[in-house]
């Protein structure tokens, strides 16, 4: 099976209203020249003028959450219905700051990859670790069970991207050695066969937390690290675009 073409895509958090869209544009421009996929991920009052502002590119716009529902009462949420109509095409699911921020439970986020499923959106569903998990040896357990739970069967000849993101590395200027990132994505890798079989090959599996200009090249160099997931350091094109100038090229 050929290697999936490498995804860096950029998850803004709370950040960012219309000012900042002029970054959006400045990586638009450069995503056909980038030899790999690039997506930004806005809040959800950007997704529409972003999709907008960027159509004709090869920048990819996603949501950053949705409910698993189409509709209904659920004050504050988005569903993957909206985030379609508002020009999406991807979705990062299950991110560390809404497992522990929000509750969600893998069975949570796998309802939403479902909900995403439904209506074509690509999930990027995220796993990882906490600090003490890692320290107290449990790093691979708990992410194959975050994997064996947020996944659900359906994906199966699917489009969708894995991001390991240690929880103790998102903004904190840590990152693991490049031999755990290695162990961890084989894990995951050897996961997604057992569940899907040899289509568990096509997905990427990106590696996410404090990736920077400085560090991305020895990161995106891995042969198990289909690409990124940056928070920070996707605000500003000229970071972000540091980060893609270091990934070999599909
Ligand atoms: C993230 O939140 O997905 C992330 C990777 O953040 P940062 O790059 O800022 O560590």
């Amino acid at each position: 099976m050929t290697p999936p073409t490498p995804l860096i895509a950029g998850n803004w958090k709370m950040n960012g209203t219309g000012q900042a869209l002029g970054e959006a544009r400045a990586i638009a421009e450069a995503a056909t020249a980038a030899g790999v996929r690039l997506a930004l991920c806005p809040p959800a009052t950007l997704v529409e003028r972003m999709s907008r502002e960027t159509a004709g590119s090869k920048l990819e716009i996603g949501g950053q959450d949705c409910h698993s529902e189409a509709a209904g009462a659920f004050t504050g949420d988005v569903s993957a219905e909206m985030l379609v109509e508002a020009g999406a095409r991807l979705v990062i699911l299950g991110h560390s700051e809404r497992r522990a921020g929000h509750g969600e439970s893998d069975a949570t986020v796998a309802a939403k990859v479902s909900a995403a499923l439904r209506v074509g959106l690509e999930p990027i569903i995220c796993v990882g670790e906490t600090r003490a998990e890692r320290e107290e040896g449990r790093a691979l357990a708990v992410v194959t069970r975050q994997i064996r739970g947020s996944l659900p069967a359906e994906l199966s000849g699917k489009a969708f991207t894995v991001a390991y993101e240690p929880v103790w590395a998102i903004g904190t200027g840590l990152t693991p050695t490049l031999e755990d990132i290695t162990e961890v994505h084989h894990a995951i890798r050897a996961t997604l066969k057992d569940m899907f079989g040899a289509e568990g090959a096509a997905p990427a599996i990106l590696y996410g937390g404090s990736v920077k200009p400085g560090n991305a090249a020895e990161i995106l160099a891995l042969p198990e690290v289909g690409g990124a997931l940056v928070g920070g350091a996707s605000l500003k094109a000229a970071d972000f675009l540091a980060i893609v100038a270091g990934a070999p090229k599909a």
